[in-house]
């Protein structure tokens, strides 16, 4: 089978440009960005890299029309982005996004749209299950326009797949691992890392008490595959998780103490990390369900594993 991934030099992609290589696929990514994540791949006759755009219709088209599923993983993710440059969160997550399903629906190839579990926004009542509201604030709140920009994408998704496009929508909690991000940038778990690694006290924002359900990037592989290549998937959204809630808190010191680090914790102000424009999200959790029973999957890498061979990775790469 031929796999197109968008998006396929980040963290996921990456990961599961891997997984399809290892079952004997060819994988096709297309990415804007570094081909750092996926250099270990060089050289390997089963795998293209095309650094070019999503915006590119020709590139893109050749790349749909030749393939046999694709995953549109290519988005502007990150806190920093949300608060610093919404346009181009909208552009490319929404119109972007219209690109790849356009032409998917043209070639009638199969789409899996990689969402977030950023589209409940701040809804109190965890756990969530897919068909939950999402309850987000004004759009004065630049914060919201990455939640926004992902529910959009779904409702194309479901929009094309009323027409008949086979798409499946996959919604991803928290998700790390090896390549995560670079130290100090991007996600808790890369910023913490950096931390630790250098034994410098730890971040911790506000009273270190809201949650997330850190998700390995291994089981979040699995069910990402099954999402395309398995079977009742068709028109189907899926959180993607765990359902083991960590406190922010605990996180940091379960970090420590894996790594030995002589960090301590310190506790600082959103304010100063992200500005005024920014709202936390208290607690997020999954209802996994869906992902079990259809998919087949359970995330069960326990904290504690995922984290020691990731502090490890960490350790050993230059990245
Ligand atoms: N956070 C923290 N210290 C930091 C960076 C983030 O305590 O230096 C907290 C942040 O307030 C949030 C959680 O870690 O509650 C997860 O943040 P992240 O940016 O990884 O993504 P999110 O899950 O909020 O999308």
């Amino acid at each position: 089978m031929k796999v197109l991934i968008t998006g396929g030099g980040g963290f996921v992609g990456s990961h599961l440009a891997d997984a399809f290589l290892a079952r004997g696929d060819d994988v096709f990514i297309l990415d804007t960005g570094s081909v750092q994540k996926t250099r270990h791949l060089i050289g390997n006759q089963q795998f293209h890299y095309v650094r070019d755009s999503i915006f590119n219709i020709e590139i893109l088209e050749g790349l749909i029309a030749k393939c046999d599923l694709v995953y549109h993983l290519a988005a502007v993710v990150g806190v920093e982005h949300y608060v610093g440059d919404p346009y181009e969160v909208l552009n490319v997550n929404v119109n972007g996004t219209q690109n790849v399903l356009k032409l998917a629906f043209k070639h009638q190839k199969k789409v899996v749209f990689g969402s977030t579990s950023e589209v409940y926004g701040r809804n109190p009542k965890v756990p969530w299950h897919e068909d939950d509201d999402r309850v987000v604030g004004s759009t004065r709140i630049d914060r919201w326009c990455y939640s926004t920009s992902k529910a959009v994408g779904e409702h194309f998704c479901f929009g094309y797949h009323r027409m008949g496009l086979p798409v499946t929508i996959t919604r991803y909690f928290n998700v790390y691992g090896p390549r995560l991000d670079k130290l100090d940038v991007g996600r808790i778990i890369t910023i913490f890392m950096g931390q630790v690694l250098r034994n410098e006290p730890l971040t911790v924002i506000g009273d270190g008490e809201q949650t997330r359900c850190f998700t390995y990037i291994d089981d979040c592989i699995r069910a990402t595959m099954a999402a395309g290549i398995g079977s009742n998937t068709d028109g189907e959204v899926f959180n993607i998780g765990t359902n083991v809630e960590t406190t922010i808190l605990e996180l940091a010191k379960t970090m420590i103490d894996i790594a030995s680090s002589k960090s301590t914790i310190r506790f600082v102000t959103q304010e100063s990390v992200y500005g005024t424009s920014y709202e936390d999200i208290p607690r997020r959790v999954p209802d996994t369900t869906k992902m079990e029973t259809i998919l087949g999957v359970k995330a069960d890498t326990s904290l504690r594993d995922g984290l020691s061979k990731t502090i490890d990775w960490f350790r050993s790469a230059n990245f």
